[in-house]
């Protein structure tokens, strides 16, 4: 056993003599180093040289080789972990490429990266305000400013998240304890047919049976059809079972459908239902006065699921799960922090929601948004719409079924087609494109594969819409019908 005394006779490592140019594990707390700002900034430029080559590149990398996964016996030189780190960048998946276009994972938002450097510097943690004072008031007021703006009242707010599927997970938890049915295993989550695989996944954490998640079937657009969610929901009254949440979605994953928000949320409120909105993709349009028509009545939303990390560009990982009542959440997740001085507000960040330790992920959202702006914001969504409605008008005389909505998602397969030659034809569409650096993606939709393309790359142009297109006609005319 080590004794207390001999751990403080250890030098800390700072203490140690060291070479001037070697890189200091971490940061002194008395000196500016300039090996340490140096490395920093080689590291940035070598980003931004990864940044300034995507054009020459491919969205998806040939074969890359892999450096040494575990540490060496000695640490490694700066130089050398810059080495490293390159080798990972040229495997990596590349965002910033125009052919960039398969998912919802554009570019990131350049203040973005810059403040994920400065909140892995602070080193805060949201568990608890006295380990990142000024970050929970701001995740606080962000929350809030985000509710309201997307129409969840002045008293609106939220929680920020590792990503969507845990924003869905942990509204569902809420809307579970709401409704008092906490131990009940028939209790019952209708969703449409179409809605994200992450709202099965937060029912089998929950501990419900597959039987529990009810798939509502969608009209020709891919929405949720209200009237058959009003005679699901009447057999379940019949059957005697009790409904836990209906949960919409704004902007669908294959094709960025809406469902009609204002009509689900009428049944609900009849039958006092709580009503989710997955808004994962399509929330963000709410932000703008000139395409908030395209998301309607976000405003019904007991809970909002928002991710700034697809459209907006806000580096990975960003979500906020927002509510109209936002206390809601330490009523339901609160455990109590014994070994934490008490919560200056409402709550701990550890106590609203499911993570304990977090990063700061609000200063990347907050940084993106004060640099783009209301305006910019607007911009943002206008080029993704203004992309997508482009494409549509390539590829509508084309004999191809286009699965759209009124978002920035477009899939298509060819007309007429079985599923076996469906998937022939975006297997040989997808490489075909992949060879010119288009690269899309290929869901399987209604039993069919389908070619889709997300159209939030601001760097991606009519030069390569044009392009596709003419790689999909060429594929329409050389392919079996
Ligand atoms: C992406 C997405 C999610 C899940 O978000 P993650 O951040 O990937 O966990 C949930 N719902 C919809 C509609 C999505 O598109």
């Amino acid at each position: 056993m080590v004794s207390p005394a001999a751990v403080a006779l250890a030098p800390a490592p700072q203490h140690e003599p060291r070479d001037r140019s070697a890189l200091p594990a971490f940061p002194s707390a008395a000196t500016l180093d300039p090996a340490l700002a140096g490395f920093l900034r080689a590291a940035s430029d070598q980003l931004c040289r990864w940044w300034s080559e995507s054009a020459q590149r491919s969205p998806l990398p040939l074969l890359s080789v892999l450096p040494d996964a575990a540490p060496a016996a000695q640490g490694l030189p700066p130089e050398a972990l810059l080495e490293d780190l390159q080798l990972v960048m040229d495997g990596a998946f590349n965002p910033v490429h125009p052919g960039s276009m398969a998912h919802l994972d554009p570019p990131p938002l350049t203040a973005s990266v810059a403040a994920d450097l400065i909140c892995a510097g602070l080193n805060n943690n949201l568990l608890a305000e006295e380990l990142s004072p000024s970050l929970s008031r701001l995740e606080r007021s962000l929350t809030a400013w985000m509710a309201e703006a997307l129409g969840l009242g002045e008293r609106g707010g939220g929680v920020a998240a590792s990503g969507g599927s845990l924003s869905n997970l942990m509204a569902l938890v809420v809307a579970r304890q709401q409704a008092g049915l906490q131990g009940a295993s028939d209790a019952l989550v209708f969703c449409s047919a179409d809605a994200h695989v992450s709202i099965a996944k937060a029912l089998m954490v929950m501990g419900l049976p597959p039987q529990a998640l009810r798939q509502v079937p969608v009209d020709g657009e891919g929405r949720m059809c209200p009237e058959q969610l009003r005679h699901e929901l009447d057999q379940a009254h019949a059957a005697g079972l009790p409904v836990l949440a209906v949960v919409a979605t704004a902007g669908t994953t294959v094709r960025g459908a809406v469902d009609p928000l204002a009509d689900l949320a009428a049944l609900c409120r009849e039958r006092a239902i709580w009503f989710h909105v997955d808004g994962a993709i399509g929330a963000v349009f709410g932000l703008s006065p000139l395409h908030r028509s395209r998301v309607p009545d976000l405003h019904c939303a007991d809970s909002l699921t928002v991710n700034p990390q697809k459209l907006l560009g806000i580096t990975k990982t960003s979500s906020l799960l927002l509510l109209r009542r936002p206390e809601l959440l330490a009523q339901c997740f609160a455990t109590g922090l014994p070994y934490m001085e008490p919560s200056w507000a409402e709550a701990h960040g550890g106590e609203s929601g499911l993570q304990g330790t977090r990063p700061a992920e609000v200063l990347k959202l907050w940084l993106g948004l004060r640099q783009l702006g209301l305006s910019g914001i607007e911009a943002l969504l206008s080029g993704a719409i203004q992309r997508r409605e482009l494409l549509q008008q390539l590829l509508s005389p084309l004999p191809l079924e286009l699965c759209g909505g009124p978002l920035h998602l477009l899939a298509f397969t060819p007309a007429g087609l079985d599923a076996v030659a469906a998937e022939r034809w975006s297997l040989q569409t997808r490489q075909r494109l992949l060879e010119q650096q288009l690269m899309l993606s290929r869901p399987l939709y209604r039993g069919r594969h389908h070619l889709k393309a997300v159209l939030g790359n601001p760097n991606t142009g009519e030069v390569q819409l044009r392009a596709l297109a003419a790689v999909l006609a060429e594929s329409c005319s050389s392919s079996p019908a």
